[in-house]
């Protein structure tokens, strides 16, 4: 569980808040989407979790602890971060890619590697692929080294920032349907920032739509979204980018594509 707290947060010199008094609640092994315009706060947010920001005021907790009283380090090691396009070194293979964590917090190579092995078959990556260099992956391949990296300090919170952001639309499509797939054989609690509608809905168990100032216009599931947009601001935010429409527990696009089944 992680919870915000009546969270505000002033940068320095800034006219405004970026974050006012924000209060959420993401469930341990639920896949929660931040979902916003440029510049709404949602980085912020994200950031606050693994103390890369500090709030000015109010406090985040990782299972009821408030994480300012946790060592950054320890808390980094235990809270997986996903980069775009993997965020792999390319000039390690694989293996050693995965082992990066392992090796930083003392292990030998041999242990590490070992390590790696094991959270490589995690992610489902053939062991064959270990001795590759990241250009010679698919995307949704280093997609998944990056996640079996970011799990390999044990962690069992996975932060990601816009990670499709620089990919093609259709390889977009096929990096969405894989971490979906890695969130349902994993269950780590995955909280993903987007300023994309599609990606939010096609995503998310939960999607916090947010308004300036990381104010919450709206927090539920998808269906509940589509259905009963709480607001004018949720039901333009949603309509806006998009065909996507729900049928029968459906999300269906403008062509009549249907894009994924809500539960
Ligand atoms: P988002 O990720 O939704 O685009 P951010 O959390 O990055 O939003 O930013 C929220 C607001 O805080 C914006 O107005 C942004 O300009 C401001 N901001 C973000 N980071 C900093 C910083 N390091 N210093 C000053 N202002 C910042
Ligand atoms: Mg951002």
């Amino acid at each position: 569980m992680i919870e915000w707290r009546s969270v505000t947060k002033r940068y320095a010199g800034a006219a405004s808040v970026a974050v006012d008094n924000f209060s959420y609640t993401v469930a341990t092994g639920s896949f929660t989407v931040l979902l916003g315009s440029s510049g709404s706060g949602k980085s912020t947010l994200l950031s606050m979790i693994n103390r890369m920001v500090e709030p000015t005021q109010g406090t985040v907790l990782i299972d009821g602890v408030d994480v300012a009283g946790e060592n950054p380090v320890a808390l980094r090691r235990r809270i997986g971060t996903v980069l775009q396009n993997g965020g792999l070194f390319p000039h390690r293979r694989v293996i050693d890619n995965v082992a990066t964590v392992a090796r930083l917090n003392g292990a030998s190579k041999a242990q590490a590697r070992a390590a790696a092995a094991e959270k490589m078959e995690l992610v489902g990556l053939d062991a064959s692929l270990a001795q590759r260099y990241p250009a010679q992956l698919s995307g949704g391949q280093a997609q998944r080294v990056g996640v079996a990296r970011a799990l390999s300090g044990g962690a069992d919170i996975l932060l990601m920032d816009e990670p499709f952001g620089a990919v093609d639309p259709i390889q977009r499509r096929a990096l969405q349907h894989e971490i979906v797939d890695l969130h349902d054989r994993l269950g780590t609690t995955i909280v993903f920032v987007t300023h994309d509608v599609d990606e939010a809905l096609l995503l998310a168990d939960d999607i916090i739509v947010l308004e300036e100032h990381a104010r919450i216009a709206q927090a539920g599931s998808p269906a509940e979204l589509l259905e009963r947009p709480a607001n004018d601001f949720v039901r333009d935010f949603l309509g806006k980018h998009r065909g996507l429409r729900l049928e029968g527990g459906r999300v269906v696009d403008a062509d009549g594509r249907v894009l994924g089944v809500m539960e």
